[in-house]
């Protein structure tokens, strides 16, 4: 029987579930007056279910075996957090005054009135000050690596971070980054002498610890704090930048400050506002190369995090299906080695995850597609013109099954409804459909108020996923 439904995204997948056009206002308003909200914190959902994050372990249980569930789960939370901060970096009005970003605004005079016309620069001069934070970021990044000492498990040769080497969010932000570019991180390491972090697994249990709702930056503990502080700076960054008012000069005392060897500065800095010689240091090289490879993980973040999975009624079984897909991807990497295949969004997701964890990686592609897959979004330019095509085409034809299907929240909960009861005849399907919306409908209704600030609705539905 076939299914009477259709998603909203199907409709027009550019609009995202939360942009503010007014039909989507109108959708909102509606929904905050269908739930009550909870009148004690007993009833209010905790969405991600924290159930879900149970199964992490530091190191993983099983490090040649596929991502988790959960350390899929905490990547999502990762990245969210970066977009946040990205978000945060370019909206700062602290920030526009500590990199004299001013709007000039003018007075001007139209048919005979006086009035302002908003500068329209102020916006594109805006966007400056995420690329030079990213600079700063790869500065420290630079210079955490260094100083991270993994701990050793002599029983298996693995290596393991400890809580208190822990970095801020934006040297995880370059580190995560980094690890994308599997292949120019292992020359990375190699060449600095620095092949035990090839080994370390990522430390996705430290970081779910430290991850604080809301808040977009990580809670380190006093002595990874410390330890930060007299080795790399102060661990906010974002607060170590805005307090320099005014003051470009300072940013470039600051950035030489973060590549200093041996209480020498080897380096000149260059960039808007600030002169200085061109150098050919590889630390310097590094960090261009650093900030070029933070664009390319920021726009799939931003990709990523535009579904919002993390707090979807299907968050559970979406990233089961993921990984299912991702082991399914790897066994058509293994029969078809001649050709160059895409991995999907949800697919990436997984393959990204592993990523992070270079020795586990390199263990799992090994036993499940005969080599390694050094994915690297930067290079997705040169990949042949029908990568995308050929990898569906050959996708669908082994597992009869759509290679790119709409990721959606209704979509994700309709399939999740019909794994749960099954493939039988006597389903009622009309009552799945029902139960999924309903689920969707809440968990909106959810997301929206939480954005607002306001009371989350009661529980109401069940919520299991
Ligand atoms: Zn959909």
């Amino acid at each position: 029987m076939a299914l009477a439904f259709r998603c909203s995204s199907h409709d027009d997948r550019k609009k995202s579930l939360f942009t503010r056009d007014r039909e989507r206002r109108e959708e909102s308003e509606k929904l905050a007056t269908l739930y009550l909200p909870a009148r004690t914190p007993g009833e209010e959902p905790v969405i991600p279910k924290p159930e879900i994050f149970d199964a992490l372990h530091n190191p993983a249980e099983n490090p040649a075996a596929l991502p988790t569930i959960a350390e899929c789960a905490v990547h999502l939370q990762l990245l969210e957090k970066f977009v946040a901060l990205k978000q945060k970096v370019l909206t700062s009005n602290r920030l526009d005054r500590a990199f004299a970003i001013i709007p000039k605004d003018k007075l001007v005079t139209k048919r005979g009135k006086r009035e302002i016309q908003a500068d329209q620069t102020f916006k594109a001069r805006q966007a400056v000050k995420w690329p030079i934070f990213v600079w700063f970021a790869a500065a420290r990044f630079l210079r955490w690596w260094r100083i991270c000492s993994p701990i050793l498990h002599p029983q298996d040769n693995r290596l393991t971070m400890a809580e208190t080497s822990l970095p801020p969010l934006d040297v995880l932000m370059i580190w995560h980054a980094f690890l994308s570019s599997p292949t120019k991180y292992e020359i990375f390491c190699k060449t600095n002498w620095r092949e035990d972090m090839l080994k370390l697994e990522f430390p996705w249990l430290l970081i779910h610890r430290s991850l604080v709702n809301d808040d977009p930056s990580v809670k380190l503990g006093k002595e990874a704090g410390d330890l930060f502080t007299k080795h790399v700076g102060e661990v906010s960054l974002f607060e170590s930048l805005a307090c320099h008012n005014d003051h470009l000069e300072s940013f470039r005392v600051l950035l030489e400050s973060l590549v200093t060897t041996n209480g020498k500065s080897r380096l000149s800095v260059e960039f808007p506002g600030l002169r200085g010689t061109p150098c050919s240091d590889d630390g310097w090289q590094s960090m261009d190369m650093l900030s070029a490879i933070v664009e390319c993980n920021t726009i799939f973040a931003e990709k990523t995090v535009n579904f919002l999975w993390l707090r979807s009624p299907a968050l559970g079984r979406t990233l089961e299906r993921a990984i299912v897909r991702y082991e399914r991807f790897m066994a058509l990497v293994k029969k078809h080695p001649e050709t160059t295949l895409v991995p999907a969004l949800d697919i990436r997701l997984v393959l990204r995850t592993q990523q992070c964890s270079p020795a586990s990686q390199l263990a799992c592609c090994s036993k499940l597609a005969g080599r390694a897959i050094n994915w690297d979004d930067a290079l997705k330019g040169e990949l042949p013109k029908n990568g995308i095509a050929e990898t569906s085409r050959l996708y669908e034809m082994d597992f009869q099954e759509e290679y790119h299907p709409c990721l959606c929240w209704d979509c994700e909960a309709m399939k999740s409804e019909i794994e749960r009861y099954g493939l039988m005849d006597s389903i009622d399907y009309a009552a799945i459909v029902q139960n999924a919306q309903d689920k969707v409908m809440y968990y909106k209704a959810v997301e929206l108020a939480r954005r607002k600030g306001n009371p989350l609705p009661a529980r109401i539905v069940d919520i299991s996923n």
